[in-house]
């Protein structure tokens, strides 16, 4: 994934192509799964951004749809890249997430469809669908 890429991904939502943003997409753009925000700010070292701007771009991202917070019922929220193409706010995660109780590592199951829930109930309209998934991962199971 190259810095073209990460350029690309700004553009195609109109926001400001800065450095230190540029440097944060690119590094979600190599990481292999969702990151904290402080492994993220462990990594933004050497940049020209704190830990508090870092914040503010994530929250920027979300709200552009380019990326989405995995929330797995830990204290910290992760972050990754959307896959799915959809900038919309709100639309949810087109993926569901999975979570090993083992070693604790959170993933996006990119290549996994999202079931589709539709909910007949009168009256209600959903806007958000999460999926979360706990269990064992590929490299825990070898062990
Ligand atoms: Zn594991
Ligand atoms: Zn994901």
């Amino acid at each position: 994934m190259s810095r073209a890429a990460a350029e690309e991904i700004l553009s195609s939502v109109g926001l400001k192509k800065t450095p230190g943003r540029l440097a944060l997409v690119h590094l979600l753009l190599k990481a292999e799964g969702p990151l904290t925000h402080q492994e993220i700010a462990q990594k933004m070292k050497g940049f020209a951004l704190n830990p508090v701007s870092i914040y503010r771009s994530l929250d920027a991202f979300v709200h552009a749809g380019i990326v989405h917070r995995v929330d797995t019922g830990e204290r910290v929220g992760r972050f990754a890249l959307c896959v799915c193409g959809n900038h919309e706010e709100g639309h949810g995660h087109c993926h569901p997430h999975f979570t090993c109780k083992s070693c604790g590592k959170t993933e996006c199951l990119e290549d996994q469809v999202m079931p589709d829930l539709a909910v007949t109930r009168p009256g209600y309209t959903v806007h958000e669908v999460e999926l979360y998934l706990w269990g064992i991962c590929a490299s825990c199971s070898v062990k």
